[in-house]
């Protein structure tokens, strides 16, 4: 009998209907930290929304700042516009580990940390709130960032549409190990394992032009690593 989902509490999303994990719920939760974790781990997330009668699942950077998920793009971006007159949306972050391999092409799997958030966007009209999420979209991607570029202008701040969810309903699901083979096939010839896969940096590329004594700066230098440190326990 699978583990019923963690009861509801401070540290914990609130399941309801639609979070409820019914297939493989063993590997549901609802745990905050695991959620913030994998939020935090992620680059980029897909974001679901209806507009217009049809559905769409874009790609975008985001940050969290605590219970908050920002969003943002170009004030003309269409989903953001239709996001900050307080639209549902549906935003998945996945972290892909590896791929399982089974000695039946039926239990082929992947291993994976994802999370599934959904709620309503709106947008934000505080300078300060809008200022903070900028910074923590550019630490987001690179830890140390945001003190090694020119700030955002008050136009350039006013170029941008933010939004901003609250982490309050969703889910997180995990997968980890090896093949789950049925036990009659477990004497069959075929191999069976998995293969970690993760994010690996390549070597920054300074960009040309860079006026003299510009030299690289430790968190590029730290990047590689810092990615790297996050992954290495789930493969
Ligand atoms: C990299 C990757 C590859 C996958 N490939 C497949 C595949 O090929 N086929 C397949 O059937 N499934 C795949 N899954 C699992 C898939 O995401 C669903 O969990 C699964 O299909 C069950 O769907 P359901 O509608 O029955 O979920 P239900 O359990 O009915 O979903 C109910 C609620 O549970 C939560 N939930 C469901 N899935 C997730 C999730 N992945 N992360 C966080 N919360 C979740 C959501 O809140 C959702 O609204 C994959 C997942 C990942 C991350």
């Amino acid at each position: 009998m699978p583990a019923p989902p963690d009861p509801p509490g401070p540290d914990v999303l609130t399941p309801t209907d639609r979070t409820t994990l019914r297939r493989k719920k063993e590997r549901g939760s609802y745990d905050r930290d695991l959620v913030n974790a994998i939020l935090d781990e992620g680059l980029l997330c897909h974001v679901g929304f209806s507009v217009d009668g049809s559905t769409f699942v874009l790609p975008m950077a985001y940050a969290r700042i605590g219970d908050a998920l920002y969003l943002h793009g170009a004030a003309g971006n269409r989903m953001l516009r239709h996001m900050a007159q307080g639209a549902e949306a549906c935003v998945t972050v996945t972290l892909v580990d590896g791929v399982v391999l089974a000695r039946s092409a039926f239990h082929h799997s992947m291993n994976y940390r994802s999370v599934v958030l959904l709620g309503t966007t709106e947008r934000v009209v505080d300078d300060d709130e809008k200022q903070r999420a900028s910074m923590a979209l550019l630490e987001h991607i690179v830890p140390g960032r945001s003190s090694g570029a020119r700030p955002p202008s008050a136009d350039e701040l006013r170029a941008v549409l933010m939004v901003r969810m609250t982490i309050a309903e969703g889910s997180a699901k995990v997968r980890t190990g090896g093949p789950i083979d049925e036990p009659e096939d477990l004497e069959e010839p075929y191999w069976a394992g998995h293969i970690p896969l993760s994010i690996v940096a390549g070597d920054a590329v300074a960009d040309g032009g860079l006026p003299p004594g510009v030299e690289e700066p430790e968190h590029v230098r730290a990047f590689p690593t810092c990615r790297a440190r996050t992954r290495s326990s789930w493969s």
